[in-house]
């Protein structure tokens, strides 16, 4: 029923519910709230959360309806297009738009009534600018350091207290913890520096002769080292940048030199020498490659083009185009890894204008990219750089959609919901900008090549590496030979080691490419073959000799390493399987004089680590860099003269429809940072099957080849691109309960759906945090009618939580499965 008198909000709320909630909008509210600004409500029995005004209207709701708490934002906080953006995505992922708000927000904007805040360490403490309440606010926080909203809320009416959270966090006066951690938590790595005693000069030179009278060359030749690194000891030098080993370590021991734990300075390096895009001049190839983009009748356009092509410098070019136009791009990167070195590339060509967004930025540091990219004046970004969450950034005027390796399985997110893959939404919120995609590979997936190939795409194509440089020599490795005669060490043939040596005499770069992380898969009691097992998930744990610990990779759940035998106390425990971390000590074995580094999820659990470790590889500051895939994408060295992949087997057996796909991919994009300038580059594929037909496919460098097998296989077996697949997990704590629900939903969704059901069935690995799984897939022809049957399927779904007992099945939607 219309009522004009009346204003009512349809608020959508940062969780799981299926649609908005209707408030009713206070008179003095009434003329200040706007969509898309953020306004306190009330939601359950006592909490308040901040959501966001969907839409305002007059029709009187059938049931009464609460009012508005407050308003938090006097202007938008987001857009209508975003919102119907996360509204898409709900709708195509099976999840709900307050689960897509969720992860959208920063922290920083997700303001609630049991989120905690403290007194900012940035502020000056002065109180004369404050007014009553907030003092009483700063003299409660200085007696309890940390406080929940709604227990300040006490003090002054609950009612207010959002709203004036919100304008003491804007002016830095109290923060939220969750930014805080964020924000300090210090990263620290060891610096060297001289102590006091030796500054004077004289000293110094006493403690020279001595060394030298006592023969300590190996001691000496590092101080020297050190000397010159630190302009003479007056500045500090990083630890990790001198030789690491005893002459080091017996310098520190006799206070010659001094360690010290140092805070590093943010990396946040500045723009080189700043530099226009018109001054770049593309190759023929790339200019023709850039024209058939700009031009292109469709929407979406497939850049292909071999590694150290140069597609970076095309992107740049079509950037630039957008921005002198005065409108946004969005440059969407798969890791953080790789994004470092792009920033600074894109930095060079736009400066202010770019922004950078992560989920591991601090919050405040995303708050503000957020503010900057929807705002429309002054400091205003126009280059937005990001992992896939930077396509749920508020843009105010997007006209081109870059996807960098576009192939890469990182844009697919997992968990939670929404489980999107970031390259299709991407096009999705093009199309709704009526702006361009762009869609660069080296190696495209067989969905996007499939859309090229049918017109559907554009394609675009550079087959040279810039400048003239010679693709990588490919070669594999026959494990099978090199065991015969005798030539294996460990996991590396002889011949692996001979290239590595040269390259090292060369002083040229290697990269190793293995992908498991850890020190060996797992143990194995040579008498009974038992391995230790999580106990929360059924997977066997891995060996860590770091930690010296049993991990499983799934839960973290470890165990130092057992002596014996868990089952039949037998002491001959095996390591079986090998992983980064053996890999890398075995290399000290071979070259002790060599700088080994090790990049994986384990060794860059800090911040900024991984930069470093790029820092550092690009300074020649490392000599062998080994790493799971994270060694394998996008890096633009330009000393790398060999690469080896240690164990191509384990890429192909891999059970899963994409697995010749991905391993085609993996080792052709790891081969790509082999010799991309000067003088090439060799890669080594150790395997026992060098007639496989994918490894093939790699030493020839022949795409066609790939996506020819794979398009067939994808047809013959009914996957995409011709079928679309949707995968219901259900989890539970029993394992009965879950296999009579499981049954359950699949007959259910037989009904309507007949033979495009397939399961239930256990999936890999079958048990996780103490959870036990069961997942039903359907598969549905192109062309059907998919919306229509996801809702069924919800509707289906919701029938099973109303069985008796089986509420508490969780139910995961995964909408194109990886
Ligand atoms: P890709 O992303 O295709 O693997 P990059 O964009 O990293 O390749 O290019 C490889 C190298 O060649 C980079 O160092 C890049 O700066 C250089 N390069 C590519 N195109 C040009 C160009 N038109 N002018 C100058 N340098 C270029
Ligand atoms: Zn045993
Ligand atoms: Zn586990």
């Amino acid at each position: 029923m219309e009522d004009p008198d009346l204003l009512f909000a349809e608020v959508m709320l940062p969780l799981h519910l299926p649609q908005t909630y209707t408030y009713r909008v206070p008179r003095d509210l009434a003329a200040e709230v706007q969509v898309g600004a953020r306004v306190v409500v009330q939601f359950g029995r006592q909490r308040l959360y901040s959501g966001l005004v969907r839409s305002l209207h007059h029709d009187k709701p059938q049931w009464p309806s609460k009012p508005l708490v407050g308003l938090l934002d006097p202007a938008p906080i987001v857009t209508l297009r975003q919102m119907e953006f996360w509204e898409w995505m709900a709708r195509y992922y099976m999840c709900c738009p307050g689960d897509v708000m969720a992860i959208a927000l920063p922290a920083a904007l997700r303001l609630e009534s049991e989120s905690a805040v403290s007194i900012s360490p940035e502020w000056d403490g002065e109180l004369s600018s404050l007014n009553r309440h907030e003092q009483l606010i700063v003299q409660l926080l200085s007696q309890h350091p940390s406080m929940k909203v709604a227990d300040l809320g006490r003090a002054i009416s609950v009612a207010k207290i959002m709203p004036v959270i919100r304008g003491m966090i804007e002016r830095q006066i109290v923060v939220m913890n969750e930014e805080l951690r964020e924000r300090f938590r210090p990263r620290k790595s060891a610096y060297v520096t001289l102590p006091p005693a030796l500054r004077d000069e004289a000293a110094l030179k006493a403690a020279m002769d001595e060394l030298e009278r006592r023969h300590r060359t190996k001691q000496i030749d590092v101080l020297m080292q050190f000397l010159t690194a630190s302009h003479f000891g007056r500045e500090a030098v990083a630890k990790r940048s001198l030789p690491q080993g005893s002459p080091l370590d017996t310098l520190v021991k006799n206070g010659l030199l001094a360690v010290e734990e140092r805070v590093e300075s943010r990396l946040d390096a500045p723009a080189a020498s700043p530099a226009s895009a018109a001054d770049i001049s593309l190759s023929p190839q790339q200019q023709q490659a850039f024209d058939l983009i700009a031009n292109a009748p469709q929407p979406v356009a497939l850049l292909h083009g071999v590694t150290a092509s140069g597609k970076t410098e095309v992107y740049i070019k079509l950037i630039d185009r957008v921005v002198r136009d005065g409108g946004q791009a969005l440059l969407l990167l798969p890791e953080i890894a790789l994004t470092t070195q792009v920033i600074s590339r894109l930095r060079r060509y736009f400066g202010p204008l770019v922004g950078v967004y992560h989920s591991r930025f601090g919050a405040s540091q995303r708050a503000e990219v957020w503010q900057r990219t929807m705002a429309t004046g002054q400091g205003r970004f126009q280059v937005l750089l990001g992992a896939r969450s930077a396509l749920l950034l508020p843009f105010s005027d997007l006209r081109l959609v870059i996807v960098d390796e576009e192939h890469d399985t990182s844009y697919k997110q997992q968990d939670p919901a929404p489980r999107y893959q970031a390259r299709d939404a991407a096009i999705k919120l093009a199309a709704m900008w009526g702006a361009r995609t762009v869609l660069g590979s080296a190696t495209p997936s067989v969905e996007s090549a499939f859309n090229a190939r049918s017109g559907r795409y554009a394609l675009a194509s550079l087959t040279q590496r810039y400048g003239g440089f010679e693709m990588p020599q490919v070669v594999t490795v026959d494990l099978k030979a090199e065991r015969q005669q005798g030539r294996l060490r460990g996991s590396f043939s002889t011949t692996l080691l001979d290239e590595i040596g040269a390259a090292l005499k060369q002083r040229r770069q290697v990269i190793l490419f293995q992908n498991r992380r850890g020190f060996s898969q797992h143990l194995e009691c040579d008498d009974c073959h038992a391995v230790p097992q999580c106990v929360n998930c059924d997977v066997s744990l891995v060996y860590h000799k770091a930690t010296h610990s049993l991990r499983c990779h799934y839960c973290g759940y470890n165990i130092p390493v057992p002596e014996q035998c868990p089952q039949c106390h037998s002491t001959h425990l095996r390591m079986v399987g090998i992983g980064t971390e053996r890999i890398e000590e075995d290399l000290q074995i071979f070259f002790p004089d060599a700088r080994v580094a090790r990049m994986d999820l384990d060794s860059t659990t800090q911040k900024n680590q991984y930069i470093e470790l790029l820092n550092d590889f690009q300074q020649r500051k490392i000599d062998i860099l080994v790493g799971t895939q994270m060694v394998t994408k996008g890096l633009d060295f330009d000393n790398v003269g060999v690469v080896g992949i240690v164990s191509a087997d384990s890429l192909i057996n891999y059970p899963n429809f994409r697995s010749f796909e991905r391993a085609f991919q993996q080792m052709t994009q790891v081969s790509g940072r082999a010799g991309r300038r000067g003088e090439g580059g060799k890669v080594f594929i150790q395997t026992f099957n060098p007639q496989h037909q994918v490894i093939r496919d790699v030493v020839d460098a022949d795409y066609q080849a790939l996506f020819d097998e794979q398009i067939q296989e994808r047809r013959i077996f009914r996957y995409p691109p011709f079928y679309r697949l949707i995968q219901i997990t259900l989890k539970h704590r029993d394992a009965q309960l879950v296999d009579a629900a499981a049954d359950w939903l699949a007959a259910a969704l037989k009904g309507p759906f007949a033979t495009r059901v397939m399961g239930p069935e256990y999936p890999m690995v079958s048990r996780v945090r103490g959870l036990y799984l069961k997942v039903i897939s359907l598969r549905f022809a192109q062309g059907e009618p998919v919306a229509e049957a996801k809702r069924l399927i919800l509707q289906i779904a919701d029938d099973l939580h109303k069985v008796d007992g089986w509420s508490t099945v969780a139910l995961h939607f995964d909408v194109d499965p990886y």
